[in-house]
């Protein structure tokens, strides 16, 4: 049997993509191996929202090329943010190595390269459903491409305009991934609160979300990234109203200073974001805010730092995904970066990086620390190292020991430990067991956000 191996770089998007083209590398006859060296069929999956993620990658090119001299048959794609119009053929010359370079999100186009495949496969749209056993929690996009033009960002030309999948094809997807076995769905999108507006009838998020909510057996329902600009009342009602509905909303911000949300182009300022996270907590008990924080944008002073930080302090966010600025050609911060009065020195951006990291890890120490000797309801994942695995309503990691299988189910987890990345207990009601303590210190999975970091 012929053989593929995916290797995946970036955000949500980037992984429900590769998810998504598993199912259907499967579906044509190949199977996964581990190693790159092992296979016909290499897929790289890639990021460029920052320099250090494309580094990654042609580095691990490098290494294929050795595997392209050696076995000259294997078919290497490069796949996702990398490959945009404008640069397809600079890579022809410069990465010989590749086979086939493929625009992000576009399985359909990667499957067609597959090289003699078993069985043919006409319905490239909704792989992940026919997946034999989807993951307890399964990624669907609904909205593909960016349509603002922040200035630090290079996905708008990469992933192109906003493309809504029509609603019909998302509610079939859902119902067809919960039917196999899924609990959990996270729509997503780049700007996934923007979804509809450029199909018929324009229907929005708060509708879809309605719509998916239906959906038999699902069990919770969440959606991500979204975008200030766009979130609306009825979304943030619908949230409230929906028990399905988890009380987490992702919502970046970026800087914590109005001239530096300016330079960036976000279209939104502090007071403006900050009444939204009023609004939300009003209406959303419990709710955890999620956000993204660049440091080091170009033309960011000690003051507008400083505003960031109290932020942080003032606002009390669940998690935030802190990013030093980087450099990415094409974005008009790219310029920025070029006039010395306005570029941060690399050590000045660490720097603010370690200390917006410190001041979170504190807080987020707290807010966790109030969950010890209460019971939270845990929807289980996987089984990691002997423990059972799961997430609560507010996206905080559990885990807890028991001999029964807990896999999609929910459990009910009395706290006895807590820290900033994960917690553990044991089934409430029941005699306590240890927890492998070396997988409770182990922070969670570091995915890059769908917004840029
Ligand atoms: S940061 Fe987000 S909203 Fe801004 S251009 Fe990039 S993808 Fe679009």
């Amino acid at each position: 049997m012929p053989t593929y191996h995916i290797w995946t770089v970036g955000c949500q998007m980037n992984i429900s993509d590769s998810e998504r083209l598993e199912a259907a590398l499967q579906r044509v006859g190949y199977s996964p191996v581990d190693r790159a060296e092992e296979a016909d069929f290499v897929v790289l999956n890639s990021c460029s929202v920052r320099e250090s993620a494309e580094e990654r990658i042609t580095g691990k090119l490098g290494s294929l090329a050795h595997l392209k001299k050696s076995k000259p048959d294997t078919q290497i794609v490069l796949w996702g943010c990398m490959v945009g119009p404008d640069n397809q053929s600079i890579f022809k010359d410069k990465l010989p190595m590749v086979d086939h370079f493929v625009s992000p999100s576009a399985v359909d186009e990667v499957i067609a390269r597959v090289p003699n495949p078993v069985y043919s496969f006409d319905e490239p749209v909704l792989p992940i459903a026919d997946a034999l056993h989807p993951p307890v929690s399964v990624h669907v996009p609904i909205i593909y491409g960016c349509n603002m033009s922040c200035a630090y960002c290079v996905i708008p030309l990469r992933r192109g305009r906003e493309r809504s999948r029509p609603m019909a094809e998302i509610l079939e997807e859902c119902r067809r991934v919960v039917a196999r076995g899924a609990k959990e769905i996270t729509l997503l999108g780049q700007i996934v609160d923007a979804y509809g507006h450029d199909l018929p009838g324009r229907p929005d998020l708060a509708d879809l979300v309605e719509a998916v909510h239906d959906t038999p057996g699902l069990v919770r329902l969440r959606f991500l990234t979204s975008h200030p600009a766009w979130m609306t009342q009825k979304l943030i009602d619908t949230v409230a109203r929906l028990p399905k509905c988890m009380p987490e909303i992702n919502l970046p911000i970026q800087a914590g200073h109005n001239e530096i949300l300016k330079r960036m182009k976000r279209g939104y300022t502090v007071e403006r974001y900050k009444d939204l996270i009023g609004r939300i907590r009003a209406a959303i008990p419990h709710v955890s805010m999620t956000t993204d924080i660049i440091v080091g944008h170009p033309g960011e002073t000690d003051e507008h730092f400083k505003a960031t930080l109290d932020l942080i302090n003032e606002v009390r966010f669940g998690k935030v995904h802190i990013a030093a600025f980087s450099s990415r050609p094409g974005t008009t911060a790219a310029d920025m970066e070029l006039d010395e009065a306005l570029a941060v020195p690399y050590w000045k951006k660490q720097l603010r990086r370690v200390e917006l990291e410190k001041a979170q890890t504190a807080v987020v120490t707290e807010i966790n620390q109030r969950l010890l000797g209460k019971t939270v309801e845990v929807l289980v994942e996987s089984q990691a190292k002997g423990n059972w695995r799961g997430r609560t309503g507010q996206n905080q990691l559990v885990y807890f020991a028991d001999d029964a299988d807990w896999t999609g189910r929910l459990a009910h987890v009395a706290i006895t430990r807590t820290g900033p990345w994960s917690l553990s207990g044991h089934l409430a009601g029941t005699a306590p067991k240890s927890v492998d303590q070396v997988v409770t210190q182990t922070r969670a999975a570091d995915v890059i956000p769908l917004e840029v970091i």
